[in-house]
């Protein structure tokens, strides 16, 4: 028989979010999470299912049921012929992007951190950058859901469809995603170029840089014009990497949480700290080649709280102009570096913030050194306010004021996404207080 445990706290990575399940499951097999969903139902409990436990919101969180899906983690099949891989739910990305290379094979995209497992990143829209890329449940072919009611479930394009679009990106909330079907390529090593820019260059030869690198992203620093660009592309030469560099960035991020603490008794010293930054590590050229996974992943080093919220790509630079002009319209409130200004290929996906239209996401931060919370109410509404006037949609994973009345205007297909969650858990079985929010 299944065993839960008490007492257990569950934490996201940043430690903003947390909650006290009544019985923390960590199963083996079907049978087992089976036999938890039938306890729940004889007991009216709610379940959650968590993966990495990454996400910077209460989408992971439950008091009731907590099924932790770390020991189902297999990878079940690698088909070379079609460059797809199936894998086990709970498999972090860690794991699976070494298993693919013994194998010739990777992922074509990845966020910035692989602890996270396969059906949490899809469960929340993961994305990275790349305007000819989607955004990670893009690269699913296929996936198995066990149902509330202990049915399974094959989706794909051609079995279950319409429940395949719903799942793709499903928010934890149809079901356990079982196991999941990924479209690898063959193998590639990135080439990263990383050089110092302005807010106004990169803006005004925005489709120059789109065309430019396969996988193009910026780095803004806010209360002021500094730009870090980035070129990721595919290289045939062998792996190189400036030591150097890192070791001056690893440096440079204790130094950096010393003074962004030292920042929250006098906040008007942001600005020069963000300046004082890009000077120390982004001011000259930086390269390094490495297996994709090396460079797509980077290091988050201290917790932080993020929003990052995806608009159409044609508003790119209107939104982000918006966004300076309101931080030197209101010295009072101050931002960290840096806004993280990513793009992805529109999909049809029902609740993909990039559903029908290519897009740019732009991902602002605010850090918390040694675990301080820092005043960041006003700039979070300001950019809220900004996203929404220009049709934004918030990532999934990351905290954000949204609400039902909010979804049904961003998502055309929300509609058709809450008929299959309904039809599939008509008691609100995988509900929590997040998800009542995007859903009553
Ligand atoms: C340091 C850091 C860097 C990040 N970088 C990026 C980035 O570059 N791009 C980006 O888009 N996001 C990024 N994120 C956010 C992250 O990718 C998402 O939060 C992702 O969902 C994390 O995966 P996870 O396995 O930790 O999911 P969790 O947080 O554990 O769960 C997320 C959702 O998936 C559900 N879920 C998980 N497993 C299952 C399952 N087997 N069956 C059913 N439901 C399940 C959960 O119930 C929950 O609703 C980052 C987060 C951090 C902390």
């Amino acid at each position: 028989m299944v065993h839960g445990q008490g007492g257990v706290k569950f934490q996201n990575w940043a430690k903003t979010y947390g909650s006290s399940p009544e019985l923390y499951f960590q199963p083996t097999s079907v049978e087992e999470i089976r036999e938890i969903l039938d306890m729940a139902r004889q007991r009216d409990k709610r379940v959650k299912v968590v993966g990495g436990g990454h996400s910077p919101s209460d989408i992971a969180c439950t008091d009731d049921f907590m099924i932790q899906m770390g020991k189902m983690n297999r990878v079940l099949k690698v088909d070379k012929e079609k460059q797809q891989v199936t894998v086990e739910g709970g498999i972090f990305l860690s794991d699976l992007n070494v298993e693919l290379s013994k194998h010739g094979l990777a992922l074509a995209n990845l966020g910035a951190v692989s602890e996270v497992a396969a059906a949490g990143v899809i469960g929340t829209g993961t994305h990275n950058t790349g305007i000819k890329h989607g955004i990670l449940p893009t690269q699913v072919v296929a996936l198995t859901l066990l149902t509330a009611s202990g049915e399974i479930l094959e989706c794909s394009e051609s079995v279950n469809a319409d429940i395949f679009q719903a799942a793709r990106l499903h928010l934890g909330c149809l079901g356990v995603v079982l196991t999941v079907t990924f479209q690898c390529v063959p193998q590639f090593h990135l080439h990263e170029v990383a050089f110092p820019s302005t807010l106004t260059e990169v803006l005004d030869h925005l489709d120059d840089h789109l065309q430019r690198s396969q996988y193009f992203r910026f780095l803004w620093f806010p209360h002021s014009e500094n730009v870090s660009v980035i070129y990721q592309d595919p290289t045939n030469k062998p792996p190189s990497s400036s030591a150097s560099w890192w070791w001056d960035y690893a440096v440079g991020y204790y130094l950096l949480e010393f003074l962004l603490w030292i920042s929250t008794f006098v906040p008007s010293l942001v600005c020069w700290i963000n300046r004082f930054f890009f000077w120390l590590l982004f001011s000259s050229r930086v390269e390094n080649i490495a297996i994709s996974y090396k460079i797509f992943n980077y290091e988050c080093r201290f917790k932080q709280h993020v929003q990052d919220w995806a608009i159409p790509i044609e508003k790119t630079k209107e939104a982000l102009l918006e966004l300076k002009a309101a931080l030197e319209n209101n010295p009072k409130m101050v931002a960290h570096y840096p806004v993280e200004v990513r793009f992805a290929r529109g999909d049809e996906i029902w609740l993909s913030p990039c559903f029908q239209r290519d897009s740019c996401y732009m991902n602002i931060i605010m850090y918390r050194p040694y675990g301080k919370n820092v005043p960041r109410l006003n700039y979070w509404l300001t950019y809220e306010g900004i996203m929404k006037k220009h049709g934004g949609r918030p990532h999934w994973a990351k905290a954000h004021s949204c609400t039902r009345k909010d979804f049904e205007k961003m998502y055309p297909a929300f509609p058709k996404f809450c008929s299959v969650r309904e039809k599939l858990d008509p008691t609100g079985m995988f509900l929590n207080t997040y998800l009542e929010k995007v859903f009553y």
